[in-house]
């Protein structure tokens, strides 16, 4: 695990002080464009160092600098600081939105969380992010959801729990187009099910503990197969390292292997929790193919740097090297890493058992009837609501708008008092009804319907005024916020993968936006809609404040 020690505030204070705002930004930028390329530590410092120069209150700055930091932390599995610094964003997120990074936040809190063993952290983010994924009924966001309480159950040491909500998670996923949702629950799946083989293989006959690894295989095989054809070299990293490892645990030497042996090359990129992981299994592998002696001196140079690696990896090394100890025939170090071993374990138990106590285990699953309960009575209000919503997209329509202004204003009036209002229309759509059909014209819609709403907070209004025009109203957001609000939309539409609908399809969209006071509907509307016809003459796919 990486540890970066946050800068005290009176180093932070200097460090920013002669700081050109635009230098910052442009460093940002940079950092941002890195990312996928750089190496994690690489990533990780530049981050780091931005984040020691962002100005305490320059809010979207602020941001910016750290959700980028979030994302380096996370690559780099620094999970403690991790913790530390979502814990320390959320409530601008919340307030700013939009849900969808809340929800992605939200859930990568949760398992960045169970894996430092803050389980009550892991288990309310987790919830949290459900809640919103159903609300914004962004399916593939409530699969991962779903997928990230599974796990934080298998931590909290309930993996039959934590399987029952990964399979459900893997379910959803499965309904979806979406490969991203798909591969984290086939890949956290897999992982629980090792998790069960190492629990039960002290316990039980070894081929009776191999069962949860052989309906493992297929799983993991899905989930590399995918990794490969996404062209992600992390996925598949993630996709190998568990395919080498069921393989290991099921004792098919020949076809282990060459899996690990790809793991490896791709985790030394800068992987350094999956090199463990990893190394442990091919010392594993060695042993299995007889050479305890490889398995020994590999084993050694892992737990020397592994101080502070999950758990779970100290667990199976102390237990690896137990093993090759005792092959060895050194009674004295199978011995004392047997002790080792054990004291490991207890003190899992002890950290599950009063996580278990302290959260009564069962308040999940009321959470969860509760939801449920929730979403009927709400399928029950829309339908008394029908007349208030577009039948295609589910959105407000034109009467919606009307009734909720006056609550939007009142809105606007409790924070700053200001009222955004864009006005957002398709672009050329007539020719993607004219080249595709009607029918994935009307799929067009509703997946806009869909980014709309992830794009967007609770509080704001999102209605479809007819066609392929649509109206957001953002209360307590001035032209600027919304100018940003769009124009990460107006990105997202762009990069959605709208070939999935239909070969060749593209959408983008152009936006019109004001604000107020004054704060009347009739006089926002007519303006943003004539920022529209601006961004439209000057060539579409922008958006235009006024
Ligand atoms: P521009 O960028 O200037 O907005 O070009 P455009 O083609 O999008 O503009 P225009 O307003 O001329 O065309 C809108 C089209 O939207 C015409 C109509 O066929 C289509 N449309 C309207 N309602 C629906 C609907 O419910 N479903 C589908 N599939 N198409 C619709
Ligand atoms: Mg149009
Ligand atoms: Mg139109």
């Amino acid at each position: 695990m990486i540890r970066t020690p946050p800068l005290p505030p009176a180093r932070r204070a200097a460090a920013h002080a002669p700081e050109n705002a635009d230098d910052l930004a442009e460093t940002i930028a940079l950092a941002e464009s890195l990312r996928a390329s750089d190496s994690p530590a690489a990533g990780l410092a530049r981050a780091e160092a931005i984040w020691g120069r962002v100005p305490p209150d320059d809010a979207p700055v602020r941001r910016r600098a750290g959700l980028l930091l979030l994302d380096q932390r996370y690559r780099a599995g620094a999970w403690v600081d991790f913790v530390e610094l979502a814990l320390e964003l959320l409530p601008q997120l919340r307030a700013e939105g939009p849900r969808s990074e809340l929800i992605d936040l939200l859930r990568q809190l949760s398992i960045a969380a169970s894996d430092t063993g803050r389980y009550e952290v892991a288990l309310t983010a987790g919830q949290e992010a459900h809640r919103i994924a159903v609300e914004i009924d962004d399916v593939g966001r409530i699969s991962l959801a779903t997928n990230a309480l599974g796990c934080a159950f298998e931590r909290t040491g309930d993996p039959w729990q934590g399987e029952r909500l990964l399979v459900e998670a893997l379910a959803i996923a499965r309904t979806q187009d979406q490969p991203h949702p798909l591969f984290v629950a086939l890949n956290n799946l897999v992982a629980v099910r090792i998790g069960q083989f190492y629990l039960r293989r002290d316990a039980q006959a070894l081929e009776e503990a191999r069962a949860p690894l052989r309906e493992a295989l297929p799983l993991a095989l899905e989930a590399l197969a995918q990794a490969r054809a996404s062209g992600e070299s992390f996925r598949t990293l993630v996709a190998l390292g568990n395919v080498g490892e069921v393989l290991v645990g099921l004792g098919d030497i020949g076809a282990a292997a060459p899996a690990l042996d790809e793991a490896e090359a791709l985790a030394r990129g800068g992987y350094a929790a999956h090199l463990t992981r990893v190394g442990c299994s091919q010392a594993e592998l060695a042993l299995a193919r007889g050479d305890a002696a490889a398995a020994w001196e590999r084993l050694l140079g892992l737990i020397e740097g592994a101080g502070n690696e999950h758990l779970n990896t100290r667990l199976r090394l102390r237990h690896a090297l137990w093993r090759t100890a005792s092959t060895l025939d050194r009674a004295a170090d199978a011995l004392a890493h047997l002790q080792a071993y054990l004291q490991l374990e207890r003190q899992r138990s002890m950290t599950q058992m009063r996580a278990q106590s302290e959260l009564f285990v069962t308040r999940v699953e009321a959470e969860q009837m509760r939801l449920e309960a929730r979403r009927h009575h709400a399928r029950a209000r829309e339908l008394e609501a029908d007349t208030r919503r577009d039948e295609l997209t589910g959105l407000g329509n034109r009467r919606e708008v009307e009734l909720r202004w006056p609550q939007l204003v009142e809105q606007a009036l409790k924070g700053s008092g200001v009222l955004a209002v864009a006005m957002i229309d398709l672009d050329h759509f007539k020719r993607v009804n004219d080249t595709h059909g009607h029918g994935v014209g009307d799929r067009v819609l509703v997946a806009m319907a869909a980014l709309l709403r992830a794009h967007t907070r609770a509080a704001d209004l999102v209605a479809r005024l007819g066609g392929e025009e649509f109206l957001l109203v953002l209360p307590d957001a001035d032209t600027e916020r919304a100018r940003e609000v769009c124009e990460r939309l107006r990105v997202a539409v762009q990069g959605h993968d709208w070939e999935a609908l239909a070969p060749g399809l593209r959408v983008t969209l152009s936006a019109g936006l004001t604000s107020g006071p004054p704060a009347e509907a009739d006089r926002l509307t007519r303006r943003a809609d004539t920022a529209l016809y601006q961004a439209k003459s000057q060539g579409r796919n922008r958006v235009v404040p006024i």
